[in-house]
């Protein structure tokens, strides 16, 4: 079997220190993978592709349908209008799922049996692009939701629930102000959920979730939510489980797949070899899985693990468990000695 051809994006900031990082832990652990780079991100947009990523780029990603992307800086004062949300609408990426776990006692958190893992609709509701101005002192932006659109990612969030073995979901929706959009998605959840009768069903308002989430994220499992909730949800519970450095993300399609650290380009450590591989890491096992390479996927997984175990941290990691603080570069090379 020939190599998967997959698209890389090296993005801004910390991205190339990163990348670099996790492309010799896939190459070491024997990941079958032919990476072909792609352009985006700031670099391209100051070239005078205004859409912040160059149109050969496209073609690349139409023939490998899968990309592992590093973060990318949105330019200052004006610029381009999301990256993500331009390659999430072309791409028909519907769902985002973003694993949010506590490694404690490796990693200091307060809330040590934390294993989130919240779907995010990708696609519609607020995000979905429609926004004008209606007079000078007016401006509105539509939420748009659609059955075809709440029944794939509420599919999406029980099959993933089936396929690991988690044991409930939570649909997080605004249903008692927003009857009709928030009551389709919740509607179309009870639904589809009658179909899982082993995987027990929750309800929560979003507000009383999201301050539930903050302090007691160990009574979650897999939560399902439309986008703008699944949004600001994600990233409570990424800083609730430790450090920004640590999750990574998938965009799943139809067609298509994008794999991602949680985190933005961090200039603020950009060059200095500080920066923490692990959220991009964590996204390309994801994508090993999704490729249809779950050993090898499984062999990093461990070796990650086994470097934390070890107190080999990098900098943001830091903490009672640290036995050494590594760069970049030498955590990755801790990582492939515990392959
Ligand atoms: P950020 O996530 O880049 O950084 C926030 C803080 O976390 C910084 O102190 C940074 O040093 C730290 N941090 C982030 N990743 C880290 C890592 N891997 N290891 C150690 N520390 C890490 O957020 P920001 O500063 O608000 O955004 C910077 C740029 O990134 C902006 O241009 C923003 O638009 C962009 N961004 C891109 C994406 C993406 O491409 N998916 C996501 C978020 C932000």
């Amino acid at each position: 079997m020939p190599a998967v051809p997959i698209a890389v994006a090296w993005g801004d900031g910390i991205g190339p220190e990163i990348m670099d990082a996790t492309l010799r832990i896939l190459a070491a652990a024997g990941a079958d993978i032919a990476p072909q780079r792609i352009d985006l991100g700031e670099a391209v947009y100051l070239a005078g592709h205004s859409a912040g990523i160059a149109p050969e780029a496209w073609d690349v990603l139409r023939a490998t349908r899968v990309l592992l992307k590093a973060p990318v800086t949105t330019p200052s004062g004006g610029g381009y209008k999301s990256l993500n949300v331009t390659l999430r609408k072309t791409l028909g990426l519907y769902a985002n799922l973003r694993p949010c776990t506590a490694y404690a006692p490796w990693v200091p958190t307060n809330h040590p049996g934390m294993d989130v893992v919240i779907v995010r609709e990708n696609e519609e509701d607020l995000y979905a692009g429609i926004e004008h101005r209606q007079t000078a002192e007016v401006y509105q932006c539509l939420k748009l939701v659609s059955r075809p659109g709440c029944e794939r990612v509420i599919r999406h969030a029980f099959e993933y629930a089936r396929a690991n073995g988690r044991r409930k979901v939570t649909c997080m929706v605004k249903d008692n102000i927003m009857k009709l959009t928030d009551g389709l998605f919740y509607r179309v959840f009870e639904e589809i959920g009658a179909g899982y009768p082993e995987i027990d069903k929750d309800r929560l308002i979003v507000d009383i979730g999201a301050a539930r989430l903050a302090t007691r994220p160990e009574r979650f499992d897999v939560i399902v939510t439309p986008n703008l909730y699944g949004d600001i949800l994600s990233d409570i519970a990424a800083e609730v489980a430790g450090s920004v450095g640590l999750a990574g993300s998938a965009n799943i399609g139809t067609g298509a797949a994008m794999f991602e650290a949680i985190h933005g380009s961090a200039p603020d450590i950009a060059g200095r070899d500080l920066a923490n591989p692990s959220g991009l890491l964590q996204a390309a096992v994801m994508m090993l899985v999704h490729i249809g390479q779950p050993q090898v996927a499984s062999r990093i997984r461990n070796a990650w693990l086994r470097t934390l175990e070890d107190g080999l941290h990098t900098a943001d990691m830091a903490g009672p468990a640290t036995v050494r603080t590594l760069g970049t570069a030498a955590f990755a090379q801790a990582v492939i000695e515990r392959l």
